[in-house]
């Protein structure tokens, strides 16, 4: 259920009451049930934007991932502070570039869930940063447009090249999709980027559709500075 702003104003002074806002990264009592206290916005890192170069992928993150956005992302996945979406997307947002008004928008595809583990969380935490991206007029979110087919164990662990054979042919692009995405400009989204390994498969399986360009969206990278090759 989608809340009116009128509304969601004049039920604020309850929510605070019966749910006290507190910084979703430490715990402590904060002044309004969006944001962080002000140690922990001092200690979000923020890395350089990566732009298109010579074959690399431009990777817009909001944050460097560190201890205070590893325990944003774990509240936001697995501590039920589906709320939070709206907070990473606006620090993810605001490294975006600026919409043209007049061009096509920017495709928004999260990387997807394979159906278990959709099942189990109950929502594909990057599919809920694309549609906030979307509502803050940063392109148009199109959530299926990737789907994972095989199960994939946990990566943490395997090295890149066992990481790579175990992607491979698991992410594939819906092939309604690929006229949709032919020439135009598409981001991909997830809440945090790590070896690339995921990213790259998305990516390759995205290319097939021949998009005019592709870039990166995440609210933490881990080795920022790091810049992906197209495949
Ligand atoms: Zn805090």
């Amino acid at each position: 259920m989608v809340l009116g702003r009128n509304l969601v104003r004049s039920v604020q002074p309850l929510v605070d009451f019966v749910y006290p806002p507190r910084c979703p990264s430490c715990g402590l009592a904060i002044a309004a049930q969006e944001g962080l206290c002000s140690d922990c916005w001092s200690t979000l890192d923020v890395p350089p934007v990566v732009e298109a170069g010579e074959g690399a992928v431009p990777v817009y993150a909001a944050t460097c991932y560190n201890e205070t956005s590893r325990k944003l992302v774990l509240a936001y996945k697995h501590g039920g502070r589906i709320a939070l979406s709206r907070l990473l997307a606006r620090l993810i947002a605001a490294r975006m570039p600026m919409t043209d008004s007049g061009s096509a928008p920017l495709l928004l595809v999260p990387v997807p869930l394979h159906r278990c583990r959709l099942w189990q969380r109950g929502f594909n935490q990057a599919a809920l940063l694309a549609r906030e991206l979307e509502r803050f007029g940063k392109g148009q979110a199109e959530v299926a447009a990737l789907v994972r087919h095989k199960r994939t164990p946990n990566l943490g662990g395997l090295g890149r090249d066992e990481r790579e054979r175990v992607l491979r042919g698991a992410i594939r692009l819906d092939p309604a999709y690929a006229r949709e995405l032919k020439g135009r400009h598409v981001v991909l989204v997830d809440d945090v980027l790590t070896s690339g390994a995921t990213s790259r498969a998305c990516i390759a399986a995205m290319a097939q559709a021949q998009p005019a360009g592709i870039a990166l969206a995440c609210f933490a990278q881990v080795d920022a500075g790091h810049c992906l090759r197209h495949p």
